[in-house]
């Protein structure tokens, strides 16, 4: 009770994160029986892909509780406009801002909250977070010494396992993310080839300066995309591989993706 107003104080409200990704959902999983009114929320900025729904939906079936999705004000390309066409990159990285940390933001409104986000104790990761003073993050998986090995036995163990995207893509958030390396975008053609048409054609060249506002800041997606480029990207992405294989045997996702790459890029509210 506050003695000021005579009004019972809000009790704090304890949520978590949701990415789609691995180590949120671990995370979720392994908070299910700990904290009982744990919220969880994912930011939709409906520009996903369907693997990321269809393991969110898996998720909720699992802990028996709402996901809520939250949405932007509005979609992806009235912000561009604003932008006047500027694609987002890692410096400016608006679209974080305006489709992710906003909606939650609203969703959180003043209330004291404890918001739970699934770094694990062997990442070295910062990121992009709330930074409102109502909002105190909490890091489970670092206090509790929760390696990968531990977040990929809680995902086999649940019977939820990993996103399908994984066999392709090392990461969840925006089908058109800037962060993505050359094999993954080859990856999103070679699977989803609508989604990589609808990326490419968000690319355009600026009339007034000549200018190419493209994903990948050297390369548009149109030449990504031309046959003997696939080829030469995949045969680059196989020597990386072999070269962290002979450096990390038996470790499985470095032989598929250059995580050090991943974790020091990364979005901590996108891609967890
Ligand atoms: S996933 Fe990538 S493109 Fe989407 S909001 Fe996050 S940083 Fe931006």
């Amino acid at each position: 009770m506050s003695e000021a107003s005579g009004k019972a104080d809000k009790p704090v409200r304890h949520i978590l994160s949701l990415s789609g990704g691995k180590d949120s959902t671990a995370l979720a999983i392994y908070l299910r029986d700990r904290i009982p009114d744990l919220e969880y929320v994912f930011c939709d900025t409906g520009e996903e892909m369907r693997e990321t729904y269809e393991y969110l939906d898996r998720l909720e079936a699992y802990l028996g509780r709402p996901i809520n999705r939250l949405n932007p004000d509005r979609p992806f390309s009235h912000f561009l406009d604003i932008y006047r066409g500027v694609l987002p990159d890692a410096r400016t990285r608006w679209c974080t801002r305006k489709l992710k940390i906003m909606p939650f933001e609203r969703f959180v409104g003043n209330d004291r909250v404890i918001n739970y986000i699934g770094i694990r104790a062997d990442e070295n990761r910062k990121g992009y977070i709330s930074h409102k003073p109502n909002i105190e993050p909490r890091y489970p998986f670092v206090e509790d010494g929760i390696v990968k090995e531990d977040v990929l036995r809680i995902l086999a163990d649940s019977g939820i396992g990993l996103p399908d995207y994984y066999r392709w893509r090392s990461r969840s958030g925006c089908y058109f993310c800037f962060f993505q390396q050359r094999i993954e975008w080859v990856g999103l053609l070679e699977n989803h080839p609508q989604l990589f048409q609808r990326a490419m054609e968000y690319e355009k060249i600026d009339p007034a300066t000549g200018l190419g506002f493209y994903w990948n800041q050297r390369e548009s997606l149109r030449a990504l995309s031309r046959p003997e480029r696939i080829e030469q990207i995949k045969q680059e992405h196989s020597r990386r591989q072999a070269e962290t294989e002979r450096i990390r045997a038996n470790t499985p996702l470095a032989a598929l993706f250059d995580e050090e790459a991943e974790d020091e890029r990364a979005c901590l509210i996108c891609s967890l």
